[in-house]
């Protein structure tokens, strides 16, 4: 899953420069013009970071990171203030609200990509990872390859996304709901049901001759990734 990213500023062509550097190194970009967007778009798209312009209209950036805060769901998530030059005192205001970074504009898209990468590197880890392993699975994404002790594993493009996504939550179950919404995307209209297909591909493909099933079917609940001795001590109970 790659990293998404909610871009909070009212100036257009700042917006279209961030958009194209941050998509083109991967991450899902959402955008907000306003304050009051800004704390809509971040409870509905759960961003793994914000870049908050400090000047916005309805409400300011200083008052968005604030509100952000105070909610459970967005008290950690990393916020960059965008602060235009003379604003700059205003930073220290800024990180004492809770943002974890910030920029002076103009600043180079280069930079604000390290920057990303640093504060996600630190608050979630598996999301900078080039490899995820679990059990005797390896996830390689710089190479984009799934071994299982050692043996290839070829998946096709849906039960990869999934396979990463279980990868970075092991031991929790997911909803048919989450995993709908975390693989296939929030604007995309997919069955519930698409996932049990995608499931028994990704166990068919995982799994060999007389290895253990990684993925755990939770009745009515959804699925999980176990160890496989937890797997079959669920099965025995
Ligand atoms: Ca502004």
């Amino acid at each position: 899953m790659n990293p998404r990213i909610l871009i909070v500023e009212d100036e257009g062509p700042l917006v279209t420069l961030l958009r194209y550097n941050l998509e083109r190194e991967g991450f899902v970009v959402s955008e907000a013009s306003d304050g009051e967007e800004a704390l809509l778009r971040a409870a509905e798209d759960h961003p793994d970071l914000i870049l908050l312009d400090w000047m916005l209209p309805l409400l300011s950036g200083i008052e968005v990171c604030r509100r952000l805060r105070r909610q459970p769901e967005s008290a950690t998530v990393p916020i960059i203030m965008l602060t235009a030059r003379g604003e700059e005192g205003d930073k220290v205001r800024g990180l004492d609200y809770g943002a974890d970074d910030y920029m002076t504009k103009p600043f180079s898209p280069a930079e604000l990509i390290a920057r990303i990468r640093a504060l996600l590197r630190r608050a979630r880890p598996e999301l900078a990872a080039e490899q995820l392993d679990f059990a005797d699975l390896t996830m390689d994404l710089a190479a984009h390859r799934v071994r299982r002790d050692g043996r290839e594993i070829h998946l096709g493009p849906t039960e990869f996304r999934l396979l990463h996504y279980l990868l970075q939550h092991p031991g929790r179950v997911f909803s048919r709901e989450q995993l709908l919404d975390a693989v296939w995307g929030r604007d995309v209209y997919v069955e519930a049901r698409t996932v049990d297909v995608h499931i028994r591909r990704l166990r068919k493909a995982l799994n060999g001759d007389g290895e253990a099933d990684l993925i755990r079917t939770v009745r009515a609940a959804g699925y999980a990734l176990d160890r496989p001795a937890e797997v079959q001590n669920a099965r025995a109970r």
